[in-house]
């Protein structure tokens, strides 16, 4: 068959079946230790990113805690999307540096829940993630984050970073509403019972809070607007930062599963096509699947 010929079946081909012959979106999560439940997560993560229709999904489980981990090397660069469900011992070097390359060469990333409590030494991977806590983290890593008088805060007052009050319901609002993740969405919705992760702090370079939800001082909160979803620019990277989604429980919440499905598509492309779903919740009552 001629170039040409082959070509002319491939439009026919591609006309016949009425669909763009684009290749599904590649994905992989991490995980293998953590202070949190990522055997019972990780399952859930994968299904949610399959339901979409954009993705299929790898999962690269490390050995577990106190085993050698110096075989962990994932492809990365096979992937457009890495989920970090990871919070463990330091993996080996090799490995952080395919890490950091494939998401400054514009890979995509999803930090987790507890993985922006993970690698408090490892300064590139605090910028990848914005900002973090635990570990150690304090004001030597950067500023807290928060908003207050309607706009963001970067904070360099001395202190930890990272800690949650009794896991309670809370309100999320929306505070970059043009942002392919956030269009669409309510201004304000109902999340339903989690940790609200408070005092987060990090390099938070090239970060934009595009939603935060208020830490109540009846339940140990700061008294401002804590992030809750995050981007970070690194390098040619996108990464999208959830803090919510504790456990199995939490990640049944609608407002976890759509924010999470709209930045994996977001972090994996630049661009979000999928829907708000119907069921996606309104300021008072939360969603649950
Ligand atoms: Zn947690």
């Amino acid at each position: 068959m001629s170039y040409r010929s082959l070509l002319a079946a491939i439009l026919l081909c591609t006309v016949a079946i009425g669909v763009s012959a684009a290749e599904p979106l590649k994905a992989v999560i991490l995980d293998g230790q953590n202070n949190h439940n990522w055997a019972g997560t990780t399952p859930h993560l994968k299904r949610l990113l399959e339901e979409t229709g954009l993705f299929t999904v790898d999962v690269a489980t490390s050995p577990p805690r106190g085993e050698d981990m110096s075989g962990y090397k994932p492809e990365f660069s096979n992937y457009d999307l890495v989920v970090l469900n990871y919070h463990g011992v330091a993996w080996p070097e090799e490995t952080n540096q395919a890490f950091v390359k494939y998401v400054a060469d514009g890979g995509g990333v999803i930090v987790y829940h507890a993985a922006d409590n993970a690698f408090s030494h490892w300064k590139e991977y605090d910028e990848i993630i914005g900002i973090g806590g635990w570990g150690g983290r304090d004001e030597t890593h950067g500023p807290y984050v928060y908003w207050k008088d309607g706009k963001i805060v970067r904070d360099m007052k001395p202190g930890s970073g990272g800690t949650h009050g009794p896991q309670h319901a809370f309100q999320i609002i929306v505070r970059e509403p043009d942002h392919p993740i956030t269009k669409g969405l309510p201004e304000k919705f109902m999340h339903t019972k989690d940790e609200l992760y408070i005092k987060l702090r990090g390099p938070a370079k090239n970060l934009t809070v595009l939603a935060t939800a208020y830490a109540d001082p009846a339940k140990k909160g700061t008294g401002y607007h804590e992030p809750v979803l995050m981007t970070i620019r690194y390098g040619k990277g996108r990464v999208f930062h959830t803090t919510i989604g504790h456990g199995g429980g939490q990640c049944r919440s609608v407002s976890f599963i759509a924010t999470y499905q709209r930045g994996a598509e977001w972090a994996a492309t630049g661009k979000v096509t999928q829907k708000v779903p119907d069921d996606f919740p309104g300021p008072d009552e939360p969603s649950m699947r």
